[in-house]
């Protein structure tokens, strides 16, 4: 049977995501986040907690191509290419709006 990672504080599935720095998860269900080490625990895969995971995942699904997360360059972009800078450090306004949309939208799913 195959294991699922959950959160410590709600036992529901983690995300893995570059969101926010150093906290690679984050629980969609109770908003808890945290890095590699210590934030969730492993347990076996429930019918239960594979259906969650989907409508976990359609959630993230909508947000995550429009967070742009820090320490990374893009590679469809110029000034990126051309300079030093990681692309946060010189997002369009529009860019910048979009992606705290969907940090916003990521902390409101979190009701628990
Ligand atoms: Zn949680
Ligand atoms: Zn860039």
């Amino acid at each position: 049977m195959s294991k699922v990672m959950v959160c410590n504080g709600c036992e529901q599935p983690l995300i893995f995501t570059f969101a926010f720095p150093y906290c690679e998860y984050y629980c969609l269900s109770c908003g808890a986040k945290g890095g590699i080490f210590g934030t969730g625990h492993e347990v076996e895969l429930t019918p239960e907690l594979k259906s969650t995971l989907v409508t976990i995942h359609r959630k993230w699904g909508q947000v995550k191509r429009h967070i742009v997360a820090s320490r990374f360059k893009l590679t469809t972009c110029n000034i990126c290419d051309k300079t030093n800078e990681n692309h946060h450090q010189h997002l369009t306004p529009k860019e910048k709006a979009k992606s705290e949309w969907a940090l916003e939208k990521l902390e409101s799913w979190a009701v628990l």
